[in-house]
C-alpha cells in the first residue's frame, strides 16, 4: 500500500524524509544527489553514511552545535519577548542534568550560558569537579531537585561555603527542618494539581509540596525560588500554559507571606516533534509565555517574576542520533510491514524508552534514500520479542535490500535520556560514540569488545 504514495511525492526526498525543517529541529539535517543522509554545520557538511562505513555500528553522533543552536535561539526568544512586552523580571535557563549527563551536552550548554539543575549527590559531583577545575565561573546558578540524602545536603552545604550559587529545592516538609538552617537562597517545589497530557501525569505524585503545606510554611527569610516540574514531553502548548497560569495563582499568595521570593521556576515538560507532525514551537510558546505573565503579575499587582526553564528534552534531544546496519531480513506474513529488519544493535539497551513507554521516533535510511522502498518493522539482535520498532504497530519505510550494499538506519532525536537508561540485555555491545564538531570527528568511546563488556559483569580476565 504504502508504494503508491512514495511515487507520487517521489521527487522532493528532502521533504519525503521530512528533512530540513524548522519547528521539527530538522533544519540540520538533509539528503545528498546521492540519496545520502548528510547533517550541517553552518556551511561544512558531513556525510552520515561515511561516517557510518568508516566507523562501523552501531554508531551514536552527538552535535555539540546542535545544543548551542537551540539554546541560543531559546534565551533569545525569552530575553526578545522580554523586552518587547515591558517584562521586568529576568530570564534564566537551568539544564536539568539528568536529561543527559554527558560531558559533551553538559559542557557546550554552560558555553552558551545555561545555568544547571541536579537531581542527586552524584551529578552534583559532578558539578563540583567541573567547578574544581574552574570549567565555570561564580554567577552560574545551581538548582538541587530530588531526595536530600545527608550526603546531598552536605555536598550543597559545601559547596555554597566555596561560594557557589547553589539552591537547595524543598521537596517535602521532611526536607524543611534541615534546609531551613541553610544560608543561602531556597526552593520550594510545589505539586501542582492539575492535569497534564503526558506519559507522566500520575494522579499521586510524589515529588513536591501540596498547595496548602507550601501556603503553611513559616516564614523563611531566604525563600527565593517557587518550582514546579508537571512531567515530560508535553503534547500541546496548552498544558504548558495552563500549569503557569496556575503555578501564578500559588506564586502569589507565597510571595505575600515570604517576600523575598522573586522566581518562579517552570520546570520541564516542552516536548519534540518525534512523529514529524504539526507541534507547537519554542517561538511561539515563549512568547505566550512572557506575554501571560505580564498580564497576571500586572492584574495582581506584584512585581514580575524572575522566570526559569528547566525544558531539558527540547535541547537534548535533537543533538543526537544512532545509526544501525541492517544484518538480515525476514519476511512477515499478514502484517502492516512484509519484512522484519534485523540491526546490529538493540532498541531495548540503547532505546529504552521504545520498550519502556512505546517511544515513537524519527527513523529514516541513512544511504540509498532515493531508492524503491518498503514497509518493514525494525528487531533488534537480542534474543528478546520486545526488542523491536514498529510505530506502535504500523510500518517503517526502508529502501529494499541490495546483496552488495550496506543498509544503514538512523533514530533521530535520541539524545535525551536514552543514554542513562541504557543496558547490556544478552551482552550486546553499546554503539561506538563520537562527536562532530568544527569539522572533525573526536571518539568517545569505541566498540565495546567481549572482553570490557564482560568485566562490567565481574569476568576479570582470569574468569576465576
Ligand atoms: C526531568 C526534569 C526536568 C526536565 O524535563 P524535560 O521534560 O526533559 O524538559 C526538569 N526539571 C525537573 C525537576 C525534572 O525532574
Amino acid at each position: 500500500m504504502p508504494h503508491r504514495k512514495i511515487k507520487k511525492q517521489g521527487k522532493n526526498w528532502r521533504k519525503f524524509w521530512k528533512l530540513g525543517v524548522d519547528g521539527w529541529n530538522t533544519q540540520f539535517f538533509d539528503v545528498n544527489k546521492d540519496g545520502e543522509l548528510v547533517a550541517n554545520e553552518g556551511n561544512h557538511v558531513y556525510n552520515l553514511n561515511d561516517l557510518a562505513e568508516k566507523y562501523g555500528t552501531p554508531l551514536q553522533i552527538t552535535f555539540p552545535f546542535i545544543i548551542e543552536d537551540l539554546l541560543k535561539d531559546l534565551i533569545g526568544y525569552f530575553q526578545a519577548y522580554m523586552k518587547i512586552y515591558g517584562y521586568k523580571g529576568k530570564f534564566f535557563y537551568h539544564y536539568p542534568m539528568k536529561v543527559n549527563q554527558n560531558k559533551e551536552f553538559v559542557l557546550p550548554i554552560i558555553s552558551e550560558g545555561g545555568n544547571l539543575e541536579v537531581t542527586s549527590a552524584n551529578e552534583l559531583w559532578i558539578v563540583k569537579k567541573l567547578w574544581e577545575d574552574e570549567k565555570f565561573n561564580s554567577k552560574i546558578r545551581v538548582l538541587c531537585n530530588g531526595p536530600k540524602t545527608d550526603q546531598y545536603l552536605d555536598l550543597i552545604e559545601e559547596l555554597r561555603t566555596k561560594g557557589m550559587n547553589i539552591v537547595p529545592i524543598i521537596e517535602s516538609t521532611m526536607e524543611m527542618e534541615r534546609i531551613s538552617k541553610y544560608k543561602g537562597d531556597i526552593g520550594v517545589r510545589v505539586n501542582l494539581e492539575i492535569k497534564t497530557d503526558t506519559h507522566w501525569d500520575k494522579k499521586f505524585d510524589l515529588f513536591g509540596l501540596s498547595e496548602k503545606d507550601v501556603l503553611d510554611l513559616s516564614k523563611i527569610k531566604n525563600l527565593k525560588i517557587m518550582h514546579y516540574h508537571a512531567g515530560s514531553q508535553m503534547k500541546s502548548q496548552k498544558s504548558i500554559l495552563d500549569a503557569i497560569k496556575y503555578a501564578f495563582s500559588i506564586y502569589v499568595k507565597l510571595q505575600k507571606i515570604h517576600p523575598s521570593l522573586d522566581t518562579l521556576d517552570i520546570g520541564g515538560g516542552f516536548g519534540i516533534p518525534y512523529e514529524r507532525k504539526n507541534f507547537y514551537t519554542a517561538k511561539s510558546v515563549s512568547s505566550k509565555i512572557v506575554k501571560m505573565l505580564k498580564t497576571l503579575s500586572d492584574k495582581a499587582g506584584v512585581k514580575h517574576p524572575n522566570l526559569a526553564i528547566e525544558w531539558g528534552r527540547y535541547i537534548a534531544a535533537p543533538a543526537q542520533l544512532v545509526i544501525y546496519k541492517v544484518i538480515s531480513e525476514k519476511s512477515i506474513p499478514k502484517a502492516n510491514a512484509s519484512s522484519w529488519y534485523v540491526l546490529d544493535g538493540s532498541f531495548m539497551n540503547d532505546l529504552k524508552d521504545t520498550w519502556a513507554i512505546h517511544q515513537k521516533w524519527h527513523v529514516i535510511p541513512v544511504n540509498n534514500m532515493h531508492n524503491s522502498l518498503k514497509a518493514v518493522w525494525l528487531a533488534g539482535s537480542t534474543c528478546d520479542s520486545d526488542d523491536k520498532y514498529t510505530d506502535g504497530g504500523n510500518y517503517i519505510l526502508m529502501p529494499r535490500l541490495h546483496e552488495d550494499k550496506n543498509q544503514f538506519v538512523a533514530v533521530m532525536d535520541t539524545g535525551a535520556y536514552q543514554e542513562g537508561l541504557a543496558s547490556h540485555h544478552c551482552l550486546l555491545s553499546a554503539p561506538m560514540k563520537i562527536i562532530v564538531q568544527d569539522s572533525t570527528v573526536k571518539i568517545i568511546r569505541k566498540h565495546e569488545t567481549p572482553d570490557t563488556i564482560g568485566k562490567l559483569f565481574g569476568w576479570n580476565g582470569d574468569h576465576k
